[in-house]
């Protein structure tokens, strides 16, 4: 189709065809977006477009942006907190009050005790770009306070993501993971790591693997589950939640009792490879088959195929994170995937090339004192992401430590679906002097609020989306719902009323102007490619560590404090940790509490995705919940057997913490001994099987990981009995 020519109006008709990209969450996926009398009707994948894939919660994108249950207009509360009574009021009403009452905060207790907090709703590019703390890409921030003097922001990347994502590979390779990529088009071996790339939103990894397999590479998954990918693998490995670091370990003392690494690789890019060499003497794969349940000739084959593959590219992404060791666990298969030889080759796992154009940011900085929330417990955390870690706000909401936390700012996400103990965050919130959620739909949060702002799908606004190597306008499909207005300017409007708008674009046309002004790929230029546009991007070449170009300052190495792949990380040893990527056996399991094993003889795993929904949301959305009309917990036939389960048996999920129903979804997908439970339960509009199924009264708040801060979210323990 020829580029000028892609939006189109029909002759004579009330439909049109808008190129844009699709507005249910920030996968960034290219549309075309069909509408029928000034309404969007469905939405197919953009040609030739880097993602071409229009996943299923993008195909009911209409019953999502008009669903009944949107919230059109602001809302005060009138009711008991959590009691959900709001009336209507205006935009206006609604800020001034907002801005008043964050004034009065700051004159009671000082600016700290304000903080952002940022979910998945709020990920859209250009609220990273704009609202992102200076230094930081983390989608999950809002800086707006920074001016008002709070050094808080936080947001789900307190539970999700971080880990895999900055605090294991940069103290390790010196870069965050966003800026690597797995090698599928030129690997001979996969190794899919705790992921299910089936469920990614959009899932373009593993329409990449599929390609890969057609060529003829072996897949290999390793994941306590056998999720889609691993169905279509060579072979599954079913680890133990929580022991990937000591099957990691146990790889690597077969490859360096073998003489299997890299020794050019070893000797002149790695720094505390002796020190490994004598911790990992402890992991012989005899004695680690126990701890991971993975036979020991698994692990010796594994280890083998991985470092003889010539290469062997590493897929993985945040599955490791939710348990007592999840920061050293990725940082031991990071560390293996370096020393057997497949670290930035042809294959393996590579350095993404540098961009050569540079988009503008506002780069706002938080105020130097005091710190965030979390600072004393998780420095590393908190350095690394330049916000609070969210699992501390209780103590300070709570008990006033390290200082109160009196009003917090929530956008598009769903504190009490998704961490542990949701009573205790209930009584948190309730406390609050003043909560504000800006969301699409109504939350279990948002019941707690004092004023609910309406925001706007990504469909209601005109943006842009930035993937490697491409750039895309984000044309306004459809006009905004209600009153529902752009997170951004929301959050801008505010700025505004708090004297410092100038900050901040004011409007979407401002907001191209701002980030594109300089870049040299202009507005009028994306209008012009509503397509999208190639970004002129440094050519790949390998090995980048030897000609300099992973360093700022040109130098040979990698990004890390001794320019060095750092097995032993100077990084944590800052912050106090251990700097070897030590195994640490989950508290909470067979070997760690024998004694609760007695009770409760199953391990709990949480967080699997299911296609339907993304956690709490899209459950009311009746097209996407009759493909899963209830939560299910899969447990495996030898173990539904043993307790008189049948498919389909309404049972409940024990664990120390509490109770929950599901529906048992008897299946060899998980091993015997495991089970898994659905999450996103406990969402005011879901139906009541979902209402009621909130997975996190049976996690914990005090069982983290000590490094992140994490929830141990798997690796727990549980019971299932029949209703
Ligand atoms: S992943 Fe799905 S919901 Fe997200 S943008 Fe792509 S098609 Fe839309």
């Amino acid at each position: 189709m020829n580029a000028e020519g892609l939006n189109q109006r029909q002759p004579g008709t009330e439909a049109e065809t808008i190129v844009s990209m699709c507005g249910i969450c920030p996968g960034g996926c290219g549309v075309y977006a069909y509408l029928v009398n000034g309404q969007l009707d469905r939405i197919t994948p953009l040609e030739n477009h880097p993602r071409g894939i229009v996943c299923t919660r993008g195909v009911h994108s209409r019953e999502i942006v008009y669903s009944p249950d949107r919230l059109k207009h602001p809302l005060k509360r009138v009711g008991r907190k959590g009691e959900g009574r709001f009336t209507e009021v205006s935009w206006d009403q609604a800020l001034d009050e907002i801005a008043q009452r964050l004034r009065a905060i700051k004159a009671r207790y000082g600016p700290q005790a304000l903080m952002t907090y940022v979910g998945r709703g709020g990920f859209e590019q250009s609220l990273v770009d704009i609202y992102a703390p200076a230094g930081s890409f983390l989608p999950a921030a809002n800086n707006v306070l920074f001016p008002f003097g709070s050094p808080n922001t936080a947001g789900c990347n307190s539970l999700c993501y971080v880990t895999h994502g900055l605090l294991a590979p940069i103290p390790t390779l010196g870069t965050a993971a966003d800026f690597m990529f797995s090698d599928f088009e030129n690997t001979n071996l996969v190794v899919v790591w705790g992921s299910n790339p089936a469920t990614d939103s959009p899932p373009i990894k593993a329409r990449q693997i599929v390609a890969a397999q057609r060529r003829g590479i072996r897949l290999v998954v390793i994941d306590q589950m056998r999720s889609a990918v691993a169905r279509q693998a060579d072979r599954w490995i079913a680890v133990r939640s929580g022991t990937d670091g000591a099957l990691a370990l146990s790889m690597m003392n077969v490859i360096i009792n073998e003489d299997l690494y890299d020794h050019e690789f070893v000797e002149n890019w790695t720094v505390g490879f002796d020190e490994l060499r004598e911790y990992v003497a402890a992991f012989p794969p005899e004695k680690v088959e126990a701890v991971t349940w993975v036979p020991q000739e698994v692990i010796v084959e594994t280890a083998r195929e991985i470092a003889t593959a010539r290469h062997a590219t590493l897929c993985h992404y945040t599955g490791l994170e939710y348990t007592n060791s999840g920061v050293q666990n990725i940082r031991a298969v990071l560390i293996l995937w370096a020393i057997s030889g497949n670290l930035d080759v042809p294959g393996g796992l590579v350095f993404r090339p540098r961009s050569q154009v540079r988009f503008n940011r506002t780069r706002i900085e938080a105020p130097s004192s005091p710190p965030p929330i979390g600072a004393d417990r998780y420095p590393l955390f908190v350095k690394l992401t330049k916000g609070a870690q969210f699992m501390e706000a209780p103590r300070a909401i709570l008990q006033n430590d390290p200082y109160p936390l009196r009003g917090l700012l929530v956008d598009g996400a769903s504190i009490l679906t998704s961490y542990p103990q949701p009573d205790l965050w209930a009584q948190a919130l309730a406390s609050l002097d003043l909560l504000v959620v800006v969301d699409r739909f109504m939350t279990a949060d948002a019941l707690y609020a004092d004023l609910i702002l309406p925001a706007t799908t990504m469909y209601e606004i005109t943006s842009y989306y930035k993937s490697p190597g491409y750039v895309q306008l984000r044309q306004k499909v459809v006009e905004p719902i209600g009153e529902a207005r752009n997170d951004l300017l929301i959050f801008a409007q505010l700025a505004q009323r708090l004297g410092y708008g100038h900050l901040y674009p004011q409007t979407e046309e401002e907001l191209l102007e701002f980030v594109f002004g300089d870049s040299g790929i202009s507005v009028e230029e994306l209008r012009r490619h509503p397509e999208g546009m190639p970004v002129p991007t440094q050519p790949l070449v390998y090995r980048k560590y030897a000609e300099g170009l992973l360093r700022e300052d040109g130098q040979p190495g990698f990004n890390t404090p001794s320019g060095k792949v750092e097995i032993a990380s100077s990084l944590l040893a800052e912050c106090g940790y251990d700097p070897l990527p030590v195994y640490t056996e989950p508290v909470e399991g067979p070997l760690g509490s024998p004694e609760l094993l007695k009770e409760f003889p199953l391990v709990f795993n949480s967080g699997a995705r299911i296609q339907s929904a993304f956690r709490s949301q899209h459950l009311n959305i009746p097209g996407l919940l009759k493909m899963q009309p209830e939560p299910n917990v899969l447990i495996n036939p030898q173990d539904a057997e043993a307790r008189g389960i049948s498919d389909g048996d309404k049972v409940y999920v024990r664990s120390p913490r509490g109770q929950v129903p599901f529906r048992a979804k008897v299946t060899d997908w998980v091993v015997p001994g495991s089970v898994e439970v659905n999450v996103g339960g406990g969402g005011p509009l879901q139906p009541e099987p979902w209402r009621e199924a909130n997975a996190n009264y049976l996690t914990d708040m005090g069982n983290r990981d000590p490094i992140s801060g994490f929830p141990v979210l798997k690796a727990l323990l549980c019971e299932v009995q029949k209703a």
